[in-house]
């Protein structure tokens, strides 16, 4: 089977996740990742940066780019700073979410989740164990 590839910043959306998206296909296919990794947490990824296998049923990939208004990479970059992840590195899904776990507060979160629509629409922060 093809090694899964992450961006950073879906590490955090696959914890806060319930079932909404931008397309019926995102959906099912981030839902079909999400019961995966929920199930299996053990299963391995490797961290990318760019266009992952999330992004791939995204209307908002064109060309291989993110197009969405509220560009990823910055939260990308936020994510590896704050939790110490390496790019290219392979990560047991547990691994990596125990890291954010532990880490991560109130202050964090909002400076890498602040901008996203879906922070308010969903429950990530809670689904992050933040206060
Ligand atoms: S909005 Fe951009 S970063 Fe998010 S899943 Fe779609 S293509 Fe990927």
């Amino acid at each position: 089977m093809k090694q899964i590839e992450l961006r950073a910043h879906h590490l955090l959306c696959l914890q806060g996740y319930e079932g909404k998206g931008y397309s019926p296909e995102f959906v099912t296919e981030m839902s079909k990742l999400a019961t995966m990794f929920a199930q299996a947490p053990d299963t391995t990824f490797t961290l990318i940066n760019g266009a992952d296998d999330i992004c791939r049923n995204c209307p908002h990939l064109v060309d291989e780019k993110c197009i969405h208004p509220n560009p990823p990479e910055p939260q990308d970059a936020k994510v590896i700073k704050y939790f110490d992840l390496v790019i290219g590195e392979q990560y047991s899904y547990k691994a990596a979410t125990d890291i954010i776990k532990q880490k991560i507060n109130a202050d964090i979160f909002m400076d890498i989740c602040g901008t996203c629509d879906w922070n308010s629409a969903t429950q990530c922060r809670s689904a992050l164990g933040i206060k």
